[in-house]
């Protein structure tokens, strides 16, 4: 064998054993998606053509097995193309463009047809034993008439598939996947690109120099190889994430109109993904209460984050309840659209509801006796002398039921607050008396606290007086449940504006930041809270409920072990006429 035939021959085993090692690590990762599949065949074309090639040249096979192994590995270059083509759009997430008929009788026809050519006619190789040309490359089939024609499709999908990752590489502004679309082009084109040259439009002309086509896929594979290490190729898949993602995902333009969509999201919606193609989400995705259809919209436009429980998905007349996350994407400082995560939370719901309905029916139905218990006890408190023995039982008798009427007013505020129920009662007070009084009942209970209440609102304050009694006594008694014993509690209250503004401040034992936001939700308990107090988690969540319904803000300013101060402001509301 002449030394450049032996090179050759070595070549072309390099390139044999690196594909076929690079099919075995593509096909061992766990996921199938497109891209992988369409990966994988290429590989499987350019083996069956390599492999043919290695063999001829390196068994220096007769003429007749030539013209088979020929014939055989026609089944590689000619299928390649189309197989090419097809990843390149699969890789950019533009399979869909082969929904056109046109185009895909274009990608695919050509190549049926070629390939029933090159078996059974001498028309695209001339494979006959007299046209061979035995050369210093070993043995080489001259192009057959139709040759050009063959060429002619393959580079027209060659070129397509450099447009296609190169407009994909354009437009996407993700570093790893222009990395990986730059390697692929580098990686897969250029190697056709020389070997179309060498072994495709050089042969026409009966010029016959080294055919790099088959020696070039090493180098590919090399690359490819190192892509896959390197740059995650075909580990990122972001279509493979979001389809695996539990929650539906929306991607939306500033306009609000859907640009994709993940499969879980399609399923919710009762959609495809083309139906859902550039809709709005008006009458897809409506807010349970009001009517603000347009409030998702307006905070795509302000890059505002929107997370809520009270959207409901609206499909073929059916209404599922979902929690919705926006968040805004955001391209160099400029506002390009938004995410929306969809959550069904229909079985939430549900168990939300049932337990709603156990807690609305218990608390009613615990109401009377309690209230019977209470006042048989406060008569029995009023017959006992002070001084008989029996006198302590039944003052702890009468501790333990007013808290049990705590606990139950406080079940029965929940159960209010969940179906709407709850009715301000306004009135005009005076809010310091007011406090004074509270900071009073609550010394009685715990003499040696010292409670400290300072400033001053020389205005009368238009609310409900019980209502904002029960929020300021929650909020002192938290203070003192959550401190030790020897540090005080700051009591102060502030006029701001048009709004009254009271501070409740403690030395002890703090809340976590992330848990802040947290404490106003219903049965929220920090973890690892000291108290030795029977506690529900609900008193917050009733407070806060409270103090919306008066159209005020309250909120809590906290660091672990240095103590809380809760502050809520409600309007003064209307003021006293002048003249009375
Ligand atoms: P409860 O006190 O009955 O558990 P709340 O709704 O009043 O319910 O409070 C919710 C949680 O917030 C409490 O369990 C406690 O962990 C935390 N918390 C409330 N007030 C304070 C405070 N002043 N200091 C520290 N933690 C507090």
């Amino acid at each position: 064998m002449d030394n450049m035939t032996q090179l050759y021959t070595a070549l072309l085993l390099v390139a044999s054993i690196n594909n076929i090692a690079l099919l075995y690590i593509l096909l061992r990762r766990p996921e199938r998606s497109a891209v992988v599949i369409l990966f994988a065949l290429f590989l499987i074309a350019i083996t069956s053509w390599g492999v043919p090639q290695f063999i001829i040249n390196w068994n220096k096979a007769g003429i007749g097995l030539y013209s088979y192994l020929d014939r055989f590995s026609a089944l590689g270059y000619v299928t390649l193309p189309a197989i090419f083509f097809t990843f390149s759009l699969a890789f950019t997430r533009k399979l869909h463009v082969l929904k056109n008929i046109l185009l895909s009788a274009y990608v695919f026809v050509p190549g049926i047809v070629f390939l029933f050519l090159s078996w059974s006619t001498n028309l695209i190789d001339n494979h006959s034993p007299e046209a061979i040309v035995v050369n210093r490359w070993g043995y080489n089939s001259p192009p057959g008439i139709y040759f050009p024609y063959f060429l002619g499709w393959l580079e027209s999908l060659m070129i397509a598939s450099i447009g296609v990752l190169a407009f994909f590489y354009r437009s996407t502004s993700h570093a790893l996947q222009r990395r990986q679309a730059i390697m692929l082009i580098v990686a897969i084109l250029i190697p056709l690109v020389f070997g179309t040259i060498t072994d495709g439009i050089l042969p026409i002309f009966n010029i016959h120099i080294f055919p790099s086509a088959v020696p070039l896929t090493t180098i590919m594979a090399i690359i490819i190889g190192y892509a896959i290490m390197r740059y995650e190729l075909f580990n990122f898949e972001p279509q493979t994430i979001l389809s695996s993602l539990g929650d539906g995902l929306l991607t939306l333009n500033t306009k609000g109109r859907i640009i994709s969509s993940n499969d879980v999201a399609e399923k919710l919606i009762g959609k495809s993904e083309s139906e859902l193609h550039h809709k709005k989400l008006y009458g897809i995705l409506e807010h349970e209460k009001n009517h603000d259809d347009q409030k998702i919209e307006r905070y795509i436009k302000e890059g505002k984050k929107l997370s809520s429980s009270e959207y409901v998905l609206v499909s073929n007349h059916k209404r599922l309840p979902v929690s919705v996350t926006l968040t805004p994407i955001e391209l160099d400082k400029k506002i390009v659209g938004a995410t929306l995560l969809i959550k069904d939370i229909k079985d939430e719901k549900k168990r939300e509801e049932s337990k709603d309905e156990f807690i609305s029916i218990a608390s009613h139905e615990l109401k009377t006796p309690i209230t019977s218990i209470k006042l048989y006890s406060d008569i029995l408190g009023k017959k006992i002398s002070q001084n008989s023995k029996e006198y302590t039982l039944v003052a702890n008798l009468q501790e333990q039921v007013n808290r049990m009427v705590l606990l139950t007013n406080d079940l029965l505020d929940l159960s209010r607050i969940r179906t709407g129920s709850m009715h301000l009662h306004l009135e005009l007070f005076d809010l310091p008396e007011l406090i004074t009084t509270i900071v009073a009942t609550i010394r009685k209970t715990d003499p040696d606290r010292i409670i400290i209440v300072k400033g001053k609102v020389d205005k009368k304050v238009y609310a409900d007086k019980n209502r904002i009694a029960q929020v300021v006594t929650n909020l002192i008694s938290n203070a003192v449940k959550y401190s030790p014993q020897s540090t005080k509690v700051i009591v102060t209250l502030k006029l701001q504006d048009s709004n009254v503004m009271v501070k409740v401040k403690d030395y002890g034992q703090g809340i976590p930041a992330a848990q802040q936001n947290k404490i106003f939700n219903r049965f929220y308990r920090v973890d690892g809270a000291m108290t030795d107090q029977p506690s529900l988690g609900i008193g917050l969540y009733i407070s806060s409920n409270i103090i919306k319904h008066h159209k005020g803000k309250i909120w809590v300013e906290s660091a672990p072990s240095k103590g809380s101060t809760f502050i809520f402001t409600i309007p003064l509301g209307r003021q006293q006429n002048p003249k009375q």
